[in-house]
This record gives C-alpha cells, sequence and structure tokens, in this order.
C-alpha cells in the first residue's frame, strides 16, 4: 500500500551518484514485521559492485574535504531541513519496515536531524593546537585532517538515526562514506541517498550499498582505500570486524551489544523510577542497546516498585505502530520472538514469577506481550544475556555495594541507571559503575549533544557530540625549521 505512495521508499543502490541494480540483478525481499507482507526488495550486492561504491567514495574524497568547513556546513543544513520537512513521510517508511509505534518513529527522524544540524555545527570547530617548540630554531603545530574513506554499518533497530549519526559526523569531517544498512529494515537507510542528493551532497560522497552482509563486510574489510570502519550492532560481529580491520590497520568505532542495570534504592522517588523504568525498558519494544535488561531493586522498596511498574506495563497498548495509541510494537522477527520466549522459559523454571505478560502477543507476527518477572536470580540467562525484547527481569539486593557489584557483573558496558535521593549515593554509585553513560533518576539519557559509546565489550569510540567528531578526524602534526 504505502509502496505506491512513499517517494522515500527506493529499491535501489546509490553508488557515485547512480541509482542501481545488482549487477546480476539479485534482490533481497523487505517484509513488515507486524504484518508479514513483503514491503519491497533491495539489490543484493556482491563485492565487485562495493568496491565501486569505494572508488567512487575515494574519487569524491579530495573535493569534499578540500570544502571550507562552513560549506559542508551549509549542505549539512540544508539536509536536516530537508529531514525535517519530511519527517512524516519518512517516520512512515521506519514504521513500515522495522516496526516501532509512529510517535517513536517521528522521534528517530527528528533526532537524525538533530544529528545532522549538530555535526554542521561542529563542523566549523575543529582546531589545531601550537606547542611551545623546545628547539629554538623550529615551531611546531598540530592540525586535524579528515581519516578518509569511511565504511558504515548499521544495524535495524534504529535505521534512521545511526546512519545520521555516523554519516553527519563523517560529512563534517570531510570524509566520504559507504554506508550499509541492515538488511531488515534497508528503506530508511536508502532514503539518506534520496536526502543527500537533494540537499546537494556531490555524487560519491555518500554511497549505499545493501545485500548480504558477509561479502560487503568482506570488502570493507579488505579494500586499503577504507580507512575507517565504524558499526553498530552485536558485539560478536563488532569484535570479528574489529579484529580484521586492527589486522589491516583501519581506525574503528564499535558500539556493540549492551546490559543495562537499572537500581532502584531504597531513597528513590519510586513513581519517577516507575515511569522511567518503563522508557527505559519498553522503547523501541526493548530493542535498543541502551535499554534496561535488569532491574535491581532495593529489599525495602521492592514490592512497592513491582506492583507499580507491573501495573504500569499492563496498560501498554501493543498493536501495529500505525495504530492510534498504541506504544509496542512487534519485535523485528520470528528469531527475535524465540529468543524473548527462550528467556522467559528459562527464568521461570528457575524460579521466577511472571506479573505480567510471559507469552507470544495474540496478534500474531513478531508481537510479544509486554512481561515483567519478579525473584530473578543471577543464574538466569536473562541476567547475563541481552534480551532485546520487552521483558524485565526484577532482582533484589540489600545493600549498595552488593547492588554495585551485581551491575557491574557483565561483559557489557554501555549504560546504567540508578535512583537515588541521596547526593552522596549519586557520586559514589556514579563512580564506581564501569559504563560508558550513565542515568541518574533518568532512564532516557541519549542526545546528539552528548556522546554515546560504551566500555568493556560494549565497544570503543564514541558518537554524538564534540567527541563524535574526533572519530573522524587523524592528527598531523608540523614541525617547521626556521
Ligand atoms: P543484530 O543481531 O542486531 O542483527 P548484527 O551485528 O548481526 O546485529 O547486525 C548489525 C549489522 O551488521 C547489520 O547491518 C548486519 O547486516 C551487519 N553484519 C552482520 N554480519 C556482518 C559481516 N560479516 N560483515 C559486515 N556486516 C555484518
Amino acid at each position: 500500500m504505502l509502496k505506491k505512495t512513499n517517494p522515500w521508499l527506493r529499491e535501489a543502490n546509490l553508488i557515485g551518484g547512480s541509482w542501481v541494480a545488482a549487477d546480476d540483478g539479485a534482490v533481497i525481499e523487505v517484509f513488515n514485521p507486524a504484518t508479514g507482507e513483503m514491503i519491497g526488495t533491495i539489490p543484493a550486492v556482491g563485492r565487485a559492485e562495493v568496491k565501486r561504491a569505494i572508488d567512487a567514495a575515494n574519487a569524491a574524497f579530495p573535493a569534499w574535504a578540500a570544502k571550507t568547513a562552513a560549506e559542508r556546513a551549509a549542505i549539512l543544513l540544508k539536509l536536516a531541513g530537508l529531514i525535517r520537512a519530511n519527517l512524516d513521510a519518512l517516520a512512515e517508511l521506519l514504521t513500515l519496515e522495522q516496526g516501532k509505534p509512529l510517535a517513536e518513529a517521528r522521534g528517530e527522524v527528528g533526532g537524525s536531524a538533530n544529528y545532522v544540524q549538530w555535526f554542521a555545527e561542529e563542523a566549523r570547530r575543529v582546531y589545531g593546537d601550537t606547542i611551545p617548540s623546545p628547539w629554538a630554531d623550529r615551531r611546531l603545530m598540530v592540525t586535524r585532517e579528515p581519516v578518509g574513506v569511511v565504511a558504515a554499518i548499521t544495524p535495524w533497530n534504529f535505521p534512521s538515526s545511526m546512519i545520521s549519526r555516523k554519516v553527519a559526523a563523517a560529512l563534517a569531517a570531510g570524509c566520504t562514506v559507504v554506508v550499509k544498512p541492515a538488511e531488515l529494515t534497508p528503506f530508511s537507510g536508502l532514503a539518506w541517498g534520496v536526502l543527500a542528493e537533494e540537499a546537494g551532497i556531490p555524487a560519491g560522497v555518500v554511497n549505499i550499498v545493501t545485500g548480504h552482509a558477509p561479502p560487503i563486510g568482506d570488502e570493507f574489510l579488505e579494500n586499503p582505500l577504507v580507512r575507517k570502519i565504524t558499526f553498530t550492532g552485536s558485539t560478536a560481529v563488532g569484535k570479528m570486524l574489529a579484529g580484521r580491520a586492527s589486522a589491516a590497520m583501519k581506525r574503528v568505532s564499535m558500539e556493540l551489544g549492551g546490559n543495562a542495570p537499572f537500581i532502584v534504592f531504597d531513597d528513590a522517588d519510586l513513581d519517577r523510577a516507575v515511569t522511567a523504568a518503563v522508557q527505559s525498558k519498553y522503547r523501541n519494544s526493548g530493542q535498543t542497546c541502551v535499554c534496561t535488561n535488569r532491574f535491581y531493586v532495593q529489599a525495602g522498596v521492592y514490592d512497592a516498585f513491582a506492583e507499580k511498574f507491573a501495573a504500569a506495563v499492563r496498560d501498554l497498548k501493543v498493536g501495529s505502530g500505525f495504530e492510534a495509541g498504541v506504544v509496542q510494537g512487534p519485535l523485528i522477527d520470528d528469531r527475535a520472538v524465540k529468543k524473548v520466549e527462550s528467556h522467559v522459559t528459562d527464568a521461570v523454571a528457575k524460579g521466577a514469577t511472571i506479573l505480567t505478560g510471559g507469552k507470544r502477543h495474540a496478534l500474531g507476527h513478531g508481537f510479544f506481550e509486554p512481561t515483567v518477572l519478579r525473584d530473578a536470580t543471577p543464574d538466569m540467562k536473562i541476567s547475563t544475556d541481552e534480551v532485546f525484547g520487552p521483558v524485565a527481569p526484577l532482582f533484589r539486593f540489600e545493600t549498595e555495594d552488593e547492588a554495585v557489584r551485581l551491575a557491574n557483573a557483565t561483559e557489557y558496558g554501555l549504560a546504567g541507571y540508578f535512583f537515588t535521593r541521596d547526593l552522596s549515593r549519586a557520586f559514589r554509585v556514579g563512580e564506581k559503575l564501569k559504563y560508558g553513560q550513565i542515568g541518574i533518576n533518568e532512564g532516557v539519557i541519549t542526545t546528539e549533544v552528548a556522546p554515546f559509546g560504551g566500555v568493556k565489550d560494549s565497544g570503543v569510540g564514541r558518537e554524538g557530540s564534540k567527541y563524535g567528531l574526533e572519530d573522524y578526524l587523524d592528527i598531523k602534526y608540523w614541525c617547521i625549521g626556521l
């Protein structure tokens, strides 16, 4: 239905300024996760097409890098304006292929525009340094230069904003890019190509390729023209990419999995904690890497929190993202539903009690009931695996030290949240949590002006903020003899 009317649905790849099919005409079908209907097809390209895209990015690089920061900023600001002007159509496309409620899709597309605007503004602040010289007859300075051709690989949970966060930073720095959107949600990524063209970004500066991941990834990793790989996705794939990229001495930014803790201390504002818990857990039906995975609730408020939280979750309306009032869309595919099911089964077998939800939703397809489990324990799979679905396990703890120890007992380190009204505790606990991002009395903390990224197995590098631009710049030291 929407296919006929949405002008942003492109079933071709953008390579060197041309919209093209795969050389052999191969395609991949893309489905609406809420209905199972096919939305359209995308090219399934091989290494040859990806190599052409990299060549195009490399050819476009000198002229793009040579533009003044103000020139690049002007084009990026135009792009941000175009995203905002077409927000409704872009959000519909996002909901169609990804499933999230339209209001969330609008928020994501608006966020994409914010990233582009932010990096347009930051483009003009790529400063260098002068260094007091240890030699009387030499002057020392430092400049920053774009790293070169960037390959960007993005996931299906934020098919618009993950691209913006990478590509806007790369373009602001003066890099050119080849983007590979996730094959489950490629159309928001391909729409980025249409937007780039309309904004007047020169041919070859932004290239978008789709298809099965391994050949695309292999070309990105083995082509010496690619100087940086930026990836958002699973830790397993990220480790493989980072390992091979390092062997080829390419720079990397890796935004990988999370296993976010959410600690509620006895002194917390309980209503505030409940509201934040719902937002942090059930946004995008639990499919974000900063979604809470584990709730640790102190014994004194455990029962009260469990009751209020479960009541709030029972009110969440499940359905198609296009339906008014719906706040829980489908999971991305059946594999995701099976994973969530297995977590619930495992937890119940090991003693958890279901307060609400617990099974596939009557709507079928990717729908799963928003679920709250109490009496969760560390031996359950749900305490160590990333759930990536609408299931909230509640663990009980007694002391502050115990909460910190449990929260840190994971190989991940992306985001952590805790709720307290004690200022000393806020600093004590905040300093001990081994996470790249912490929310204190807040459950949703992502913004284009702040650094997004993790420690440990959650990755390396930062996106958004002034730090996000650094990831696309190389340092050049100059020694000038007088
Ligand atoms: P998820 O489990 O969330 O789908 P993945 O890490 O598998 O996470 O996918 C994130 C992105 O990485 C997607 O665009 C996917 O196609 C891509 N990807 C997966 N495997 C590879 C690979 N071998 N080379 C390059 N990209 C890959």
